[in-house]
């Protein structure tokens, strides 16, 4: 009898445990881990001791201890590969399949682990072709999973933290590593070594992260959105220089450019035959953005004399604002499909 009413009570124990943990498991939101290769997913190849991709999704998620606590973590893996080998079209099927899973109603957001290399120009692309407006977070890192300090898992970790905060349902798409928090159209990789790499410069972080807590400094910038098109357009990006005689300009004008991204130099100068390379691609109905390699305050019709943004920008070309030439690139890609090329309207999108 007595033996009877133990069995009972561990029955009943064991049912509650179950309940609780379905119950626990069941309150925690979700989000989706859609991995992409990068630092964050290489270790050191025996043979070389060079970094190569090795870490699955999985692996990943496993190297985070916790985080079991504070989401239920779905993977999906895209691809495995070094960011400096991404293309626009590869940020478009990443595009379809990050929107694809945040239409789920129990996604709460998503995470993208990426390389750091071309993150900030991702992590943008994403933001201009998302329909949804749930909370995305680009996550990388500078050291890999053999290094003596990881910080892969960490900003994993962080990322997660992001996505079910309160603070940061309205960011959109944001790159967060060792702990800052940056919009994606802000955002640009300043160091080629150091874990803080990441930073927005005078417009500043949108906030960070400490002790699983996000702190909010600022609102993101108003997000454009354009529609994915079947083909991405062939656009260039060129930066100017001392001496250019513009015949890098003509050769894309020649061979099929269907738009061209000058990274000039001051507030948006190019010389004299840069300019008359730059009326010739006009000429031919090809769309020119103009954005400057100075870091802050970006391009303005400053000048009217020859290769002057006031003259530039009278003979047809936009100027790129404080965009960066890679990000004008990919925002020019996007309008040319959707304007059909109709330069007066792929320029409104370029106001600052
Ligand atoms: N080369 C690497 C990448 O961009 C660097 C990194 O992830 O930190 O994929």
């Amino acid at each position: 009898m007595k033996a009877m009413r133990y069995i009972i009570l561990l029955i009943c124990g064991i049912a509650v445990l179950v309940v609780f943990a379905a119950y626990s498991h069941a309150e925690l939101q979700t989000v989706v881990i859609v991995t992409t290769g990068g630092t964050i997913a290489e270790k050191a190849d025996p043979k070389t001791g060079g970094a190569v991709p090795a870490v699955s999704g999985k692996d990943l998620i496993e190297a985070v201890p916790g985080l079991g606590k504070i989401a239920n973590i779905e993977v999906v893996n895209l691809c495995n590969i070094d960011s400096s080998q991404m293309t626009p079209e590869i940020w478009a099927k990443l595009s379809q399949t990050v929107d694809e899973c945040l239409a789920d109603p129990k996604v709460r957001g998503a995470v993208v682990t990426h390389g750091t290399d071309t993150m900030a120009e991702g992590a943008y692309f994403l933001g201009l072709t998302l329909k949804s407006d749930k909370p995305v977070v680009f996550v990388g890192a500078m050291r890999d999973a053999s290094d003596v300090s990881p910080d892969g898992p960490a900003n994993i970790l962080n990322a997660v933290t992001q996505v079910c905060s309160e603070e940061a349902q309205d960011w959109g798409v944001t790159v967060t590593l060792n702990e800052y928090i940056n919009s994606a159209r802000n955002v640009v990789k300043t160091n080629s070594t150091n874990v803080q790499t990441f930073d927005s410069g005078e417009k500043g972080y949108l906030g960070y992260i400490a002790m699983g807590k996000v702190v909010r400094y600022n609102d993101a910038p108003t997000r454009q959105k354009l529609p994915l098109p079947s083909n991405l357009p062939d656009v260039t990006f060129l930066s100017t220089f001392a001496g250019d005689d513009g015949s890098l300009v003509r050769f894309a004008v020649d061979h099929g450019a269907k738009g061209i991204v000058i990274d000039a130099v001051g507030a948006g100068n190019v010389n004299a035959k840069v300019y008359e390379a730059v009326k010739y691609a006009i000429s031919k109905g090809i769309a020119v953005v103009i954005t400057t390699r100075v870091y802050h305050s970006g391009t303005w019709p400053m000048y009217g004399d020859q290769g002057g943004g006031e003259t530039l920008e009278r003979d047809g070309v936009i100027l790129g604002g404080d965009l960066t030439g890679a990000k004008a690139r990919l925002l020019l890609m996007l309008a040319i499909a959707k304007e059909k090329g109709d330069v007066s309207k792929i320029k409104t999108y370029f106001k600052r």
